[in-house]
């Protein structure tokens, strides 16, 4: 007996496989961190949004199926599991989305939800500083006010995919002169391609090149792309920081699909006298993440928030990620070490999910204070 799935879920599980077993390309798509590889994955978001499969939780008038968090985990199972394309809308789907629903106005989702459900315009997340990462509130972009809007000036880093992406949100300090750096910043919306706006790519370790660093000066952005009040910026950026780290950037259906890889790939090959337990590791650790986001999407279903508990789940998909790649490239030897590998280029990508997202050091110290009660460590 499935104690978390409704009959509905299951038959909204049905349909999901069966239209992804009709439409996920049968060849992977090129990387998406390249400039055909991008354009192909646009085109998959918008196949993915004319049958309204692109963003099933959301609203309908959104293009959304009003699907509930649990019936979109269910569908997130079918996805990883079909071995459908990653998510070039992700930035925008995960993050700037949640962040509108909860405190953008009537007229910015009617503008910005449905072309970003259909991959025509893909965001980028503009927050991180050369001198601004762990301590975000250090940051120094300034949005300074001008005739219907706000002129923006400085330098962002580390943008996942703004080398091809159109748009982009981030924070910016609108007031210099407050006694704490949390308060005085702006949360705002901003062309990658308005005058002043220079995108910078950075080669990533695998030298696929659609990271970037972001130079402003001067650019112009209307008033109607500020999300919330100027000045409250901090506030809402950790509502998105919280949807980052908990449900939606890392569902447990990529896991278990992969852990599901993982154990095909074992019973192949066999690997090191120790495959075996790690492997079984693997499975188990897909089983509880998967049971551990369960129970917090009830928690949220019922009312509760996100909160600190969300440092939980970004400690547990980025370690776990990393230790399910190193089982594989393990059980791979010599091979798994071959560039282009889809393994071995996971496994890169993974010695990142500790840094990103804000890095795991920041996050146990977020689970020690705020989760457990210690005292402030000593900074
Ligand atoms: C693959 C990848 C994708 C990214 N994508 C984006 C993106 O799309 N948009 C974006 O804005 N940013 C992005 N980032 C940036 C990312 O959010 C930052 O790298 C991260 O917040 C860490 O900041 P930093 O690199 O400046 O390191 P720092 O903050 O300088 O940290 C350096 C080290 O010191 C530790 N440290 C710092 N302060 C403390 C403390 N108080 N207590 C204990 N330890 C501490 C850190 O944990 C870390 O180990 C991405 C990063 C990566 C690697």
């Amino acid at each position: 007996m499935d104690l978390l799935h409704s009959g509905a879920d299951e038959e909204f599980r049905a349909e999901a496989r069966a239209w992804l077993t009709a439409h996920v390309p049968r060849t992977p798509l090129p990387s998406l961190e390249t400039e055909e590889g991008f354009a192909a994955h646009r085109a998959w978001e918008a196949e993915l949004a004319a049958d309204r499969w692109s963003v099933v939780s959301w609203p309908e008038e959104f293009a959304g199926r009003a699907a509930s968090l649990l019936a979109w985990l269910v569908f997130e199972e079918e996805y990883w599991a079909a071995g459908a394309p990653g998510r070039v809308g992700q930035n925008g789907i995960s993050l700037l989305a949640p962040t509108l629903f909860a405190h953008g106005t009537a007229e910015q989702r009617a503008r910005v939800l449905a072309p970003m459900a259909r991959g025509e315009v893909v965001w980028a997340q503009a927050w991180s500083e050369p001198e601004a990462g762990s301590d975000l509130a250090s940051l120094t972009s300034r949005a300074v006010r001008t005739d219907g809007g706000w002129r923006l000036s400085g330098q962002k880093t580390w943008s996942s995919r703004a080398a091809f992406a159109d748009r982009a949100f981030g924070l910016f300090r609108s007031d210099p002169d407050t006694p704490r750096p949390h308060q005085g910043l702006t949360y705002l919306m901003f062309d990658l391609r308005a005058p002043g706006v220079t995108v910078r790519p950075v080669g990533r370790l695998d030298g696929k090149p659609a990271f970037a660093e972001v130079f402003l000066d001067e650019v112009f952005v209307p008033d109607e792309d500020v999300i919330g009040e100027p000045g409250q910026g901090w506030r809402i950026a950790m509502s998105t920081a919280a949807d980052e780290r908990g449900l939606t950037l890392r569902s447990p259906g990529r896991f278990l699909a992969s852990a599901a890889r993982l154990h095909e790939l074992w019973r192949e090959r066999g690997g090191p006298a120790d495959a075996r337990a790690r492997v079984a590791d693997a499975l188990i650790g897909a089983r509880a993440y998967q049971l551990f986001t369960y129970a917090a999407a009830s928690r949220v279903l019922d009312g509760a928030s996100l909160g600190p508990e969300s440092s939980m789940n970004k400690v547990f998909w980025s370690d776990y990620d990393l230790a399910l790649h190193e089982t594989a490239l393990d059980v791979l030897g010599a091979e798994g070490e071959r560039a282009g590998s889809a393994w071995a280029e996971g496994y890169v990508f993974s010695l990142a999910g500790p840094v990103y997202a804000g890095t795991n050091e920041i996050q146990r110290d977020i689970i020690a204070e705020r989760l457990l009660g210690l005292p402030k460590g000593r900074r």
